[in-house]
């Protein structure tokens, strides 16, 4: 058969048609032609460089900032039979050689190399005596002085072009804005017209944000209801909290480890690699994790702290749902949050002008929490791109949230901070309007204030809601050096005189809320309902039992389960249950070669199950 691209993607890829504009990519570079290829996480970019790399005469270079990057990619191509290797210095000196004389005999397709092994003279050396195909370089936004990954090495890697100009080039990256982008093409010298952009939208990912109560309650709720079992990440702040975090949820039966720059390297390398291998792995994360996660199944990014800003958010929870099966991005925030980040912003060196964007930045994602329209139009406008109708998975969408004239909720709020002396915190002044009985409202006498009791209408945490809305709309300033407390700024002084009105976000009491149906879940367990009741467990069970065997598959070959397939292939097989080799074929991520070694197994197992 000869090796066309839509071959190879059938045959040893094992899916059916490209996707976006991967075939276009494909003929583009398999024709000799340099390109910059933005896709978002997940998107499939890596078939843009492998598939020509396999049909172009010699081998196929590929850049990659990380070794664990680079050693799944090499597992997973190695899974499906492809001629691929990596050399870093993570391998043993007699794998190394081994490598090197098989690229200079040209039995490889493809070799990954870190930028800073690629530029030794003596790798370049032996690189000149192969034959190449074309270069690829993965996470190309790493060339870019303004981004947050910016690696030294990757603005050498111009030098490539000038040492094989006949060679094509493509660049990839899934964060890049237009002065990123410019800069890539600038920098490697790509030329006009050849740049790819895919949409940035995640669709299977539902964004979902809510006020925070009681947050180790809220987590574990979310969790034990709609992620048991699943392999998810969860962003703190702090050090601390990350330990706290993953020690109360192990306490409680979920396995979860932490991660964050305090632990000593071996510590992180370990949980990194437990996260990477287990199944159903929490990780209580600070930001220090996640760069070069390409685990694909992470089913749930969680914040339990806002992040700083948007392109922090969106490219964390973008770790989630790589695979494309539902996912959930859930945050919970709380007026703390809100005061931790705008002090974080003021207490840094940087001078006056940095501040200003921070705080703006600072501003954006504050307005994103407390949106009321949908929230992925708002994530996607804020990235350049125009979503024409309201998502329909984000929790705006689903559970519309009403707005209401809050002028008069507004006032009794700010007059009770001005009565209180405009230093108490949230809590407090929500305490006084709903007429507690606490000891310390005796102490201050505030029981005998108009305000006192004024606010019933209201439960606490509705009343938390308004006051972040009014902090989030620049009435309220929170005081950054003490506790907290609250002042009414100069544009509050219209609201309270009645000036201007105040149209809020309703949040919908928490005993209402308990009470409402459940919506359906984003899980990908949810794809295994079909038909009857029965058949839905019936299908789980299969499921469940093709994971296990999964797992034991991996861990014979010392490799992420991913590696061997992906869940959602693993849903095909529990819900179309093929009998034989050809029906095993038909099963999207199924190709000769993982049919050759996995097909009697798997067979087995749906067998013994139907
Ligand atoms: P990224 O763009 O994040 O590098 P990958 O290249 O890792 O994404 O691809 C994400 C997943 O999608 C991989 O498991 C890959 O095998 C799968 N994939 C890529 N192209 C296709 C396709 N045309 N059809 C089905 N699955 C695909
Ligand atoms: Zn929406």
């Amino acid at each position: 058969m000869t090796r066309t691209a839509t071959t190879l993607l059938n045959n040893v890829f094992g899916y059916d048609t490209f996707r976006g504009h991967q075939q276009e990519i494909i003929d583009h570079l398999i024709a000799g032609g340099h390109s910059l290829v933005l896709m978002p996480t997940g998107g499939g970019k890596s078939l843009c460089f492998q598939i020509p790399a396999m049909i172009r005469q010699g081998t196929g270079l590929v850049v990659s900032p990380l070794i664990a990057l680079m050693q799944d990619q090499v597992s997973a191509l190695r899974q499906v039979g492809v001629r691929a290797a990596c050399l870093n210095s993570s391998l043993p000196i007699e794998e190394i050689r081994e490598v090197e004389s098989q690229l200079v005999r040209g039995e490889l397709d493809l070799v990954y190399l870190a930028p800073e092994r690629l530029l030794q003279p003596t790798t370049l050396d032996l690189l000149d005596r192969c034959e190449l195909s074309l270069v690829a370089i993965d996470e190309a936004h790493c060339i870019s002085r303004w981004g947050h990954d910016f690696r030294p090495e990757y603005l050498q890697l111009d030098t490539l072009r000038d040492r094989w100009p006949e060679l094509p080039m493509l660049a990839c990256t899934a964060t890049a804005d237009q002065r990123t982008r410019k800069e890539i093409v600038e920098k490697l010298r790509l030329g006009d017209g050849c740049t790819f952009i895919s949409g940035f939208d995640r669709p299977n990912i539902r964004y979902r944000v809510t006020g925070k109560v009681n947050e180790r309650q809220q987590i574990l709720d979310f969790i034990r209801n709609e992620h048991s079992g699943d392999a998810g990440i969860i962003y703190c702040l702090s050090r601390k909290r990350t330990e706290k975090f993953a020690e109360y949820l192990s306490e409680n039966g979920i396995p979860a480890l932490p991660y964050h720059a305090g632990l000593p390297a071996w510590v992180r390398k370990k949980n990194q690699e437990r996260f990477l291998i287990e199944d159903g792995l929490i990780m209580v994360a600070t930001i220090a994790f996640g760069m070069g996660i390409d685990k694909p199944d992470v089913r749930f990014v969680a914040h339990l702290d806002l992040p700083k800003s948007i392109e922090a958010y969106y490219q964390e929870t973008g770790r989630a749902g790589r695979d494309g099966l539902p996912a959930n991005a859930w945050m919970a925030y709380g007026m703390q949050d809100v005061i931790l980040q705008a002090r974080l912003a003021e207490s840094s060196d940087a001078d006056e002008q940095f501040k200003r964007s921070e705080r703006q930045k600072l501003d954006t994602m504050l307005g994103y929490c407390e949106t009321v329209s949908c929230r992925r139009q708002l994530l996607l406008e804020y990235f350049g791109e125009i979503l024409e109708k309201p998502c329909g998975n984000c929790d705006t969408c689903l559970e519309p949230v009403d707005t209401f004239d809050g002028t008069e909720a507004a006032q009794k709020l700010l007059s009770c901070i001005v009565r209180t002396g405009q230093r108490f915190g949230a809590l407090y002044i929500i305490d006084v309007l709903r007429g507690s009985e606490s000891e310390r409202i005796f102490r201050f006498g505030h029981d005998r204030l108009s305000t006192y009791g004024i606010g019933t209408e209201f439960d606490a945490w509705q009343w938390r809601s308004v006051i972040r809305q009014l902090v989030t709309r620049g009435l309220l300033a929170v005081d950054l050096e003490g506790y907290g407390g609250l002042r009414l700024t100069p544009a509050a002084r219209l609201v309270l005189k009645g000036e201007t009105e105040l149209h809020l976000r309703k949040e919908t009491a928490v005993k209402a809320r308990a009470a409402k149906p459940k919506k359906k879940k984003a899980t990908a367990a949810a794809l295994l309902e079909t038909g009857t009741e029965e058949e839905s467990t019936a299908n789980q069970e299969l499921f469940e039992n093709l994971r296990e065997l999964r797992r034991t598959i991996a861990a014979e070959q010392e490799v992420p389960p991913y590696v061997i397939f992906h869940d959602k292939t693993l849903v095909a097989m529990a819900l179309y249950r093929p009998v034989d080799d050809a029906g095993f074929l038909t099963i999207s991520g199924v190709g000769q070669t993982k049919l050759e070694r996995y097909g009697d197994r798997f067979l087995a197992a749906i067998r013994e199950n139907s």
